[in-house]
């Protein structure tokens, strides 16, 4: 027999697992099921660095929204993943205007040049450099923060969570949709579905729909450092540069992120490499603000995100398709948008209440 629900969400990144969080907030009665084809993922690879900031008013909304809802979530589950972490700025002089205008939130304010004279050798802004502070930062291990969330979604009445369950298509069926996993077989009926497939979602269902809107695959990369942050090291940013320097404790090392330029790759074959381009530019990147890490480049992470043209989420109603909603567009960022992303999926589906609909 089928078995339904009220809402479905294709993805189990953090995107969709917060889909499924916030509806359970909004409405406890709810049946929600959340199918995953396993495998990693964006999240399950993220740096997980969240700094409340936006480079247009748009960005800052969802940026300021997002923090109201991972605090109001840290709130009532003080033990997920999520830890505060400082945060210090490397910036030409002339930029520090407008990187005043980015913050959604947080403070910035000027630090003395010697203030991380203990966490890295040598490191002092140059002539034309600022370094500054800002707070209302946190970092989080976001695959665990992911499956923290599905786990509580799991022992909820009446939802689930299924992993290894690819959806091959969403079809109309009555007021609401079937999925269809492979060899065509039903998966489930539901009311209403949003699709958080993340780096996937050119390609999955609605894939035309997602590429029609421009939105394209980029690789996201980021080294290790064979290097131990001292104790409570902050992340160093490179604004100039669109990297940074984020402490790992737990591993005994420093991730560096920075930005590759790969692009229209495909997750279905797998995690891209760290090419020789990618450690030019790390290379290239890290001597010019603390020369004294460039040659401790050790091991590295890299996967896909969608990112669209204007370098803000995807969120539409598809349209035919009343109740099915597209959440992709984590362009590098999709980590600390997530709750707002998700809050904006909900937002346009029909009023969902539980047992609303049925075959
Ligand atoms: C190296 C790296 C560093 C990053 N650093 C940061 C950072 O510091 N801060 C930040 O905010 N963001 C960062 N990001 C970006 C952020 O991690 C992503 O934007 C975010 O994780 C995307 O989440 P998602 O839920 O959309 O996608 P994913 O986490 O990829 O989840 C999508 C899920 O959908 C599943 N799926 C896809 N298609 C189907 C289907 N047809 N049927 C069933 N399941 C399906 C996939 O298997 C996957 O599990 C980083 C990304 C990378 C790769």
């Amino acid at each position: 027999m089928t078995e339904v629900f009220d809402l479905a969400v294709v993805g189990a990144g953090i995107i969709g697992a917060l889909t499924g969080r916030l509806a359970l907030d909004r409405e406890p009665g709810l049946r929600v099921l959340t199918l995953d084809q396993g495998g990693l993922n964006a999240s399950g690879l993220s740096a997980g660095l969240d700094v409340p900031t936006g480079r247009d008013a748009r960005q800052r909304e969802l940026a300021a929204r997002s923090t109201a809802l991972y605090r109001r979530l840290l709130a009532e589950r003080p033990g997920l993943p999520v830890r505060p972490v400082d945060t210090y700025w490397l910036i030409g002089r002339d930029g520090l205007e407008g990187l005043r205008r980015t913050m959604a939130g947080p403070r910035l304010l000027e630090a003395g040049p010697d203030a991380l004279a203990g966490v890295f050798d040598g490191l002092r802004p140059s002539a034309g450099q600022v370094l500054l502070r800002s707070d209302g930062s946190s970092h989080a291990d976001v695959g665990g923060l992911a499956r923290g969330l599905l786990d509580a979604q799991r022992a909820h009445p009446g939802c689930a969570v299924r992993r290894g369950t690819r959806v091959v298509a969403v079809r109309a069926d009555g007021d609401g949709h079937r999925l269809v996993g492979d060899g065509g077989r039903t998966l489930a009926w539901c009311r209403s579905v949003v699709l958080a497939t993340g780096p996937w979602a050119t390609h999955g269902p609605f894939g035309e729909r997602v590429r029609a809107a421009g939105l394209r695959i980029k690789k996201v990369a980021a080294f290790f450092l064979d290097l131990k942050p001292v104790d409570g090291a902050p992340v160093l940013i490179f604004e100039d540069d669109d990297a940074f320097l984020l402490p790992q404790p737990e591993s005994g090392r420093w991730l560096f992120s920075f930005t590759s330029r790969e692009w229209d790759g495909s997750p279905a074959a797998g995690p891209p490499a760290l090419s020789g381009d990618d450690r030019c530019e790390a290379t290239r990147v890290l001597r010019r603000y603390v020369p004294s890490t460039a040659g401790m480049i050790s091991g590295g992470r890299a996967f896909y995100d969608g990112y669209t043209p204007d370098r803000l989420p995807l969120v539409e109603a598809v349209p035919g398709h009343p109740g099915v909603v597209v959440a992709a567009g984590g362009n590098g960022s999709g980590y600390r948008l997530a709750p707002a992303i998700a809050e904006r999926a909900l937002g346009l589906l029909p009023p969902l209440s539980p047992g609303s609909g049925h075959p």
